[in-house]
């Protein structure tokens, strides 16, 4: 092992010959000619005339080796199901599903648009897709009709899979209208849609010629053969769409080859597990972490992945952690929402089940503030280890990469630059590199490394646009995220570019309030937002959820309580930051995928409309905050 520093400066000094011997972690039916053609900037096209297939390096080149060892281990609290295939089960399944998608005429580079629940299907669908070289468009179960049907109208699927419903806390969530609302609304709609039926919906309306049974089809072709069709490395792979949190979702296209290398090669440094291990990733398949980490990445490199559907308190806090033992799970994958929610539990749980395979937990998605970050890493008594990373790039950007160094950990930073992006820090004044300690624009100088986006699907210009037009006469991607280095290297996110708040000519990232809100020993979570100020311009409103409910319990102690949270503010970065309110609520709105909705908060503080809210988790967290409100 060398030092990660030498690693890093290899993969940007010599790019070709280090992705080169990345590339022979995944099979390649036919080699390429070229590392990379970077012949037309920004655009980057990795590992030129080589063909591969995803589902080929997920299932079929591990039959010989591992068939008999779990692919994908199933467990639904929701249902009570619990089910598990080997890799050769797995193969067989999805050979029926693609035997079932072709069967409706869908051939290479035809769009599948899949709208399912967490189940095993729909890990079979993205598979089976990927098996034909048909371009999958997996949307978030939940997203409402009209969503759904923009989404639809952007790919323009031949075809459609979903399920009659989904679950959540004991409540079933009925897709079917919402997928037959959606297709109503759609200029161009699919032919046929293929629907996994759970149950859920005893009186489900069937549109004939329309709508098919999964059940029915699979028993139509239970021996199924289909081959693999082979794609030349940088045809695409699937369409998805960024979370939503600043309102416009960016239909990210991926390719195929650079994508199969840069997940094998994250599996191997970044997350530093084993083939024959298992990998436990917490999310949904319909964002990025759900394709990179619960489908590809843990079966391309012959890992077990388990899936989960279910809330992580139900039945009770420990259940990721009795999953974790029950599975021998070595590499576990959450959110820092999920750990602020375990933080407001009996930290018993986490004590309670035998997690001596667990090697490392990761968190992403979200800025991880220190308290939580050391909080869960000392109740597990384990490394958790922060990583950044975004829908466009499919891989992590910043992490500690402890599989080629053992570099020490930091709480509440995400480490270093990862191999393979040559990461600055921007001063948004004259895009000059920020020295340690100045705040810049977290960019990327292209060409962005294997695996991340290669164009906006459909729209190479707004592609160009959207991502590296920020500074001028300087050819770099934009994160839209705030950056700052300390003086060993190590990187802190500050928070998003648009969630700046001027106060008085003070450029103040809500992060950065937030982690001194944060900071006082009481407080569980809080929002902070920027709201127009006739005086300062802007001012700081913050939102907290406390832990201790009985500190706030009468008027008084309230108020008192309100004005100790400011104090701490004060003291953490000064008078100027001192939120105008702290207004205590049990709920913050959130993204399902746990993002904080600042935009929507911040349009109700200043009265104005809260936009798109169909990915919300639990709407009456907004009513919390309009009674907060009121209470001026
Ligand atoms: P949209 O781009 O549609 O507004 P989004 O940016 O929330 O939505 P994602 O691609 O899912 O969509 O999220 C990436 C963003 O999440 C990053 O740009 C960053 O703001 C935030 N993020 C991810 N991981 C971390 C982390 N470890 N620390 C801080 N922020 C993070
Ligand atoms: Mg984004």
């Amino acid at each position: 092992m060398g030092t990660y520093k030498e690693f890093h400066k290899r993969s940007i000094t010599q790019r070709e010959a280090f992705w080169n011997e990345q590339a022979a972690l995944v099979d390649w039916h036919k080699p390429f000619a070229k590392v990379l053609d970077y012949s037309r900037p920004p655009f980057a096209r990795w590992f030129v005339g080589g063909e591969t297939n995803l589902c080929h390096n997920a299932i079929d080149r591990h039959l010989a080796e591992r068939g008999g060892q779990q692919a994908l281990v199933y467990i639904s609290t929701e249902t009570g199901q619990q089910t598990s295939y080997t890799f050769r089960e797995l193969h067989a399944e999805v050979n029926r599903c693609a035997a079932m998608i072709r069967a409706q005429g869908v051939a290479k580079g035809d769009r599948v648009l899949i709208y399912m629940p967490m189940i095993p299907e729909a890990v079979f669908a993205m598979l089976a897709c990927a098996r034909l070289g048909a371009i999958h468009s997996v949307v978030f179960g939940g997203f409402a009709s009209h969503s759904l049907a923009a989404r639809i109208d952007d790919a323009r699927p031949k075809l459609m899979m979903t399920a009659d419903g989904g679950m959540r806390g004991g409540k079933s969530i009925l897709y079917k209208p919402l997928v037959d609302a959606a297709v109503r609304l759609a200029q161009y709609p699919p032919h046929k849609v293929i629907i996994f039926n759970r149950g859920l919906d005893p009186a489900m309306a069937i549109i004939s010629g329309r709508d098919l049974d999964y059940a029915a089809l699979r028993e139509q072709h239970m021996d199924a053969q289909v081959p693999v069709t082979w794609l030349e490395s940088n045809e695409p792979s699937y369409i998805l769409y960024t979370s939503g949190t600043t309102g416009q979702p960016k239909g990210v296209q991926r390719d195929t080859g650079g994508y199969a290398v840069a997940l094998a090669a994250s599996m191997k440094h970044i997350y530093c597990g084993q083939p024959g291990e298992a990998m436990f990733t917490t999310s949904d398949i319909g964002w990025v972490v759900g394709h990179s980490y619960i489908v590809y990445g843990p079966l391309i490199y012959g890992m077990t992945t388990v899936m989960y559907e279910g809330l992580p308190i139900r039945p009770d806090a420990g259940i990721w952690w009795k999953i974790v033992a029950d599975n021998k799970v070595t590499v576990m994958f959450s959110s820092p929402t999920a750990a602020r929610v375990l933080k407001k539990q009996d930290p018993a749980y986490l004590k309670k089940y035998d997690l001596s395979s667990l090697r490392h937990l990761f968190l992403a998605g979200e800025p991880l503030d220190e308290p939580t970050h050391r909080w869960i890493a000392d109740a597990l008594g384990k490394p958790v280890i922060d990583h950044y990373w975004q829908t466009e790039t499919g891989w992590p950007i910043l992490s500690a990469v402890l599989g080629v160094e053992q570099t020490p950990l930091k709480f509440g930073t995400p480490s270093f630059p990862v191999y393979g992006y040559d990461l600055q820090l921007l001063r948004e004044s004259d895009a000059g590199e920020a020295g340690a300690n100045e705040k810049g624009v977290v960019a990327i100088v292209p060409p962005l490394p294997p695996g991340c986006m290669t164009t906006v699907w459909g729209d190479d210009e707004r592609f160009v646009q959207t991502y590296f037009t920020g500074f001028r006469d300087k050819l770099v991607y934009s994160t839209f995220d705030w950056g700052i280095r300390d003086a060993e290297g190590y990187h802190f996110i500050l928070g998003r570019t648009d969630d700046v708040i001027n106060v008085a000519g003070h450029r103040l990232g809500t992060r950065e309030i937030e982690e001194a809100v944060q900071a006082h020993s009481n407080i569980a979570e809080v929002a902070v937002v920027g709201v127009a100020d006739a005086l300062k311009g802007q001012m700081p409103l913050a939102f907290a959820v406390v832990k201790d409910s009985a500190m706030i319990a009468t008027p008084q102690l309230k108020a008192a309580h309100e004005k100790e949270v400011m104090d701490t503010v004060d003291r953490q970065i000064g008078a100027i930051a001192r939120p105008s309110r702290v207004h205590f609520v049990t709920l913050l709105p959130k993204t399902r995928s746990g993002k904080l909705l600042r935009r929507s908060i911040q349009a109700l503080a200043e009265g104005r409309d809260p936009g798109d809210l169909t990915t919300i988790e639990d709407p009456s967290a907004l009513d919390q905050i309009r009674a907060a409100l009121a209470t001026r």
